[in-house]
C-alpha cells in the first residue's frame, strides 16, 4: 500500500477510493478469522470488567481510594470514543457486555423468542431513550464520583444485555437496544475504516451463510450478515462472518472519513433526534463547569438538582434542534432523489457531535490522570506508586478543547461545501451556504464559550 495513496484517501482527496486492508495486510484477516487473539483480548477485557464491578461494589467508596472511577470514566470510555474515528465499531467485537448472555445461551437457557416487531421498528427511539437516561443519571447524580454508582450503572447495562439474550437469540441487545452501540454507530459514520462486502460476489451467493450460518456455526450475531452492511451503524466488525463466507467477500476498507456522511447524507443515522440530543447534552455538560453557570445552580442538590438538570437538557435539545431546523430551511434541499427526505444538518453536524463527546471525555481523562497511580497506591497499599504523579498545566484544557472544536467546525463546513457544491451542484446558492456556515460557527462558539473552565 502506498502511504501517499492512503493519505490521499484519508484526507478525502480521492473520496470514492478505498484500500482493502485485508489484501494489504493478510495477517489482519487471519486475526479476525482465527479469533484466537480475539478471544484472548476478550478474556482480558472480561477480567478487567469483572474487577471494575467487584471493586466498585465492594471496594473503598472514597473517589481517591478506588481506581475503578478513572478506569471507567478516564480510560475506558474516552478510549472508546477516540476509537470511533480510527476503527469504527470495532470495540463492539471485544465488548464484555454480551459475554454473560452468550454464556447463558450456550447453556441452553434462552427462550429464543422472535424479536417483537415493536422493538425492531422502534429500536432507534428505544436505544436513544436509554442513552438519554444514562447521560441524565451520569450528570445529575454525580455517579462519576461514586464507585458503587459506576459499578451499578455497568451492572444495569450488563443485565439488559443478559436478560435480552435470555429472551431472544444471538445479540438482540446489540442490534436493537444498546444505548452505547447506538452512540458508537453514529460516531463511527466518521470512521476512516469500513467493513463492507464485495457486492458483486454477494450477488451470486446462494448460501448467505454470513447471515444464516452453517450447520456447524451460527451466523451474524446481530442478524445482519456482511451482504447487508452498507454503513457503519450496525455492523460490530466482529469478523464472525469472515470464515463463513466461501467467496472471500468481506473487506476492511481504509476510506475517507467523510465518505459515508456525503454518500448516505445521514439518512441511515435512523433517528435524527440523536444529534440534537447528543449535542444539547454536551452543551449542558460543558455549561456545568463554565464561568456562565448561575451561582445558585451549584447550591441545588438531590431531586431538585435532577429536575434542574432535566430542564437544562430539554433547553439544550431545543437549542440544537432549532439550529438543525433553521439550517435545513436555509440549505433549502431536504429531498434526495435516491433516499427521499433527509435532514442536511444531520451529516453536517456529525463531526461536531463527535468532537463534543471526544472533548468532554478527554477533558475528564487528562484532568484526572495525575491522580490515577496515587489512587492505585492508596487502594492497594503500594507506597512507591504514590510518588508517580505529575501536573497538567491549567491552560492545557482550553487549548485541547478549542483545537478539537475548531477542527470540528472545519470538518462541518467541509461536509457543507461538499454537499452544496458537489452532491447538489448548482442547486444551493452561495448565500444559503453562508447562512448554514454561520449556524455552524454559532454552534461551535457555543461549545467553546462553555468549554473554557472557570
Ligand atoms: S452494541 Fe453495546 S453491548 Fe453490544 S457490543 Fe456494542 S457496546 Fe457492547
Ligand atoms: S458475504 Fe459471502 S456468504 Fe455473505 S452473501 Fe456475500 S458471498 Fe454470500
Ligand atoms: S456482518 Fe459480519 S462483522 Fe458485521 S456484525 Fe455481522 S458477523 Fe460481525
Amino acid at each position: 500500500m502506498s502511504i501517499k495513496r492512503a493519505l490521499r484517501i484519508v484526507f478525502d482527496r480521492t473520496p470514492d477510493d478505498t484500500i482493502d486492508l485485508f489484501k494489504v495486510f493478510p495477517g489482519l484477516k487471519h486475526f479476525f478469522e482465527r479469533r484466537r487473539l480475539h478471544a484472548v483480548l476478550r478474556t482480558v477485557g472480561d477480567v478487567v470488567f469483572a474487577f471494575i464491578i467487584l471493586a466498585g461494589l465492594f471496594g473503598p467508596q472514597e473517589p481517591k481510594r478506588n481506581c475503578i472511577l478513572y478506569l471507567s470514566w478516564g480510560l475506558w470510555w474516552p478510549t472508546i470514543v477516540l476509537s470511533w474515528f480510527f476503527v469504527g465499531r470495532m470495540w463492539c467485537g471485544f465488548c464484555p457486555f454480551p459475554g454473560a448472555g452468550r454464556l447463558v445461551q450456550s447453556l441452553g437457557l434462552s427462550f429464543n423468542l422472535r424479536v417483537p416487531r415493536f422493538i425492531q421498528k422502534n429500536s432507534p427511539y428505544l436505544s436513544l431513550a436509554l442513552l438519554c437516561f444514562i447521560i441524565w443519571i451520569e450528570e445529575s447524580t454525580g455517579i462519576k464520583e461514586s464507585p458503587r454508582g459506576t459499578a451499578l450503572l455497568i451492572l444495569s447495562i450488563l443485565s439488559g444485555a443478559t436478560v435480552t439474550a435470555m429472551l431472544f437469540p444471538k445479540q438482540a441487545w446489540c442490534r436493537y437496544l444498546c444505548p452505547m452501540g447506538r452512540l458508537i454507530g453514529v460516531g463511527s459514520t466518521l470512521s476512516i475504516l469500513e467493513f463492507r462486502p464485495d457486492f458483486e460476489k454477494c450477488k451470486t451467493c446462494k448460501t448467505f451463510a454470513c447471515k444464516r450460518g452453517t450447520n456447524e456455526r451460527s451466523g451474524c450475531p446481530v442478524y445482519l450478515g456482511a451482504f447487508n452492511v452498507r454503513n457503519n451503524l450496525d455492523c460490530l466488525i466482529c469478523g464472525h462472518c469472515l470464515s463463513l463466507c466461501d467467496k472471500d467477500s468481506p473487506k476492511l476498507n481504509l476510506r475517507s472519513p467523510f465518505k459515508e456522511l456525503l454518500l448516505n447524507k445521514g439518512r441511515f443515522i435512523t433517528c435524527s433526534y440523536i444529534i440534537p440530543f447528543l449535542m444539547g447534552s454536551q452543551l449542558v455538560r460543558f455549561y456545568e463547569d463554565s464561568p456562565f453557570l448561575l451561582p445558585w445552580f451549584k447550591q441545588v442538590t438531590g431531586l431538585w438538582a435532577m429536575a434542574l438538570y432535566s430542564g437544562l437538557l430539554i433547553v439544550g435539545f431545543i437549542y440544537v434542534f432549532f439550529i438543525i431546523r433553521l439550517g435545513a430551511c436555509s440549505f433549502g434541499i431536504t429531498e434526495d432523489e435516491l433516499f427521499g427526505k433527509f435532514s442536511p444538518m444531520v451529516p453536517i453536524l456529525v463531526p461536531m457531535a463527535f468532537a463534543g463527546e471526544l472533548a468532554y471525555r478527554l477533558d475528564y481523562a487528562v484532568r484526572h490522570a495525575p491522580e490515577f497511580l496515587p489512587t492505585i497506591a492508596r487502594q492497594f497499599h503500594i507506597g512507591s506508586l504514590s510518588y508517580l504523579t505529575f501536573q497538567v498545566p491549567h491552560w492545557t484544557f482550553p487549548i485541547m478543547n478549542i483545537f478539537i472544536l475548531a477542527s470540528a467546525i472545519g470538518a462541518c463546513n467541509y461536509v457543507l461545501f461538499r454537499l452544496a457544491f458537489d452532491e447538489f451542484e448548482g442547486m444551493v446558492p452561495g448565500w444559503r451556504v453562508a447562512i448554514v456556515s454561520g449556524l455552524i460557527f454559532i454552534t461551535g462558539l457555543s461549545y467553546i464559550c462553555f468549554m473554557i473552565p472557570v
